[in-house]
């Protein structure tokens, strides 16, 4: 049977694994760590270093595709894989999202609505932005930030001095703050013969910067949801995208603004394994393997909440509660603001 080659060992490509596992696939991880959530269900773990060329080049040797469970894979790593085997979704999607300054200029050029932004490259672009674009606002290092990690909120204008040590020197783009009502996110797929399908908006509650719970339906108007759908499809068709994608909005009174883009299978689409008959991880297999996309129609209303941290202390009491189930992702350490797993709550079954 074909083998799917997955960049990174983290939770998705564990839970993409298993998702390909059913399908009659093998899976073969890239991941220089070595006990890693993906490694514990993957048929063969390459455990080398991203800048080991000869491990990359038998990596896809191994394999009839490629594609990845997070979005800072190193460009030299693949300058080297490019053209040995597929890579699903393609370069133009990395390249776009590795960096928040490309990702605005991107959705701007397509159309779309995001936060007011300014490139901040020295000190004294960010006094100049904070002119234009008004406190508050967020300084966010363009690239490799997550989980809420390389922000810094500037309330005041004369927080900027502190917002900007915060970033350690790294390129930064300040954004203005969005008065949102709440935060909603489409999980978008494309197949390799263009066609889309989109899951049900979810709504999204954050807490300290980290994704805390999924909540289907979202609190949207019929337009509003179209809109949604409708967005998502014109980004996965511009960048001729090929896998699953997870776009994040916030709602406004002036429409949707985009967040952010992530090309891979997203937190907030959890909620697809107990809510649909082919969930996230299913479809983005389905898509880079070339398989039709699945029907993604939502059966059920679910909540999905992450176990961070010290959450795992309620497993046993979540285990024992019929309308829950419970994904752990097998990680050794519990650290404070660590995904450890999630629940899926059916609050309602069609
Ligand atoms: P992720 O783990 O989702 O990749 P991230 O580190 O890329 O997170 P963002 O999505 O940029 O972070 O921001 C995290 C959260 O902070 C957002 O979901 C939102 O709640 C808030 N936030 C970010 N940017 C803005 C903004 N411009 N205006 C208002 N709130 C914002
Ligand atoms: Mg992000
Ligand atoms: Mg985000």
């Amino acid at each position: 049977g074909a083998v799917i080659g997955i960049l990174g060992g983290g939770q998705l490509g564990r839970m993409l694994s298993v998702a390909a596992s059913r399908l009659g696939f093998k899976t073969c991880i890239y991941e220089p760590g070595g006990d890693c959530p993906a490694s514990h269900v993957s048929n063969y773990h390459f455990q080398k270093p991203y800048e080991d060329e000869d491990a990359l080049r038998q990596f896809a040797e191994a394999v009839d595709v490629i594609t990845y469970e997070f979005e800072n894979i190193p460009t030299s790593a693949l300058d080297v894989l490019d053209g040995l085997k597929p890579i699903r979704p393609g370069r133009e999607a990395l390249r776009v999202s590795q960096d928040r300054l490309t990702e605005k200029d991107f959705l701007t050029n397509l159309g779309l609505k995001t936060a007011p932004y300014a490139d901040i490259p020295d000190a004294a672009s960010l006094k100049a932005a904070l002119d234009t674009i008004g406190a508050p606002a967020i300084l966010k290092t363009r690239r490799f930030g997550y989980d809420g990690k390389g922000q810094a909120r500037i309330m005041q204008t004369s927080d900027a001095d502190a917002a900007l040590s915060d970033m350690s020197g790294a390129p930064a783009i300040l954004e203005g703050f969005v008065d949102f009502s709440h935060e909603v996110s489409v999980i978008g797929a494309r197949g390799v013969d263009g066609q889309v399908a989109c899951f049900d908006p979810g709504e999204n509650v954050h807490q300290g910067g980290i994704l805390r719970t999924t909540t289907l339906p979202a609190n949207l108007s019929a337009a509003q949801r179209t809109d949604a759908v409708l967005l998502t499809g014109q980004i996965l068709n511009a960048l001729d995208y090929v896998g699953v994608m997870g776009v994040e909005l916030f709602v406004t009174p002036q429409g949707l603004i985009v967040n952010e883009i992530a090309p891979r299978v997203h937190n907030s689409g959890h909620w697809t394994q107990q809510g649909c008959s082919v969930d996230q991880f299913e479809q983005h297999i389905r898509a880079v393997a070339g398989w039709p996309l699945g029907d993604g129609s939502r059966y059920a209303d679910v909540v999905m909440e992450n176990l961070i941290g010290d959450d795992m202390d309620r497993v046993p009491e979540l285990a024992q509660d019929p309308n829950v189930s419970v994904h752990l992702y097998g990680k050794a350490e519990v650290k404070a603001g660590r995904k450890m797993g999630h629940v899926n709550r059916v609050v309602r079954r069609d």
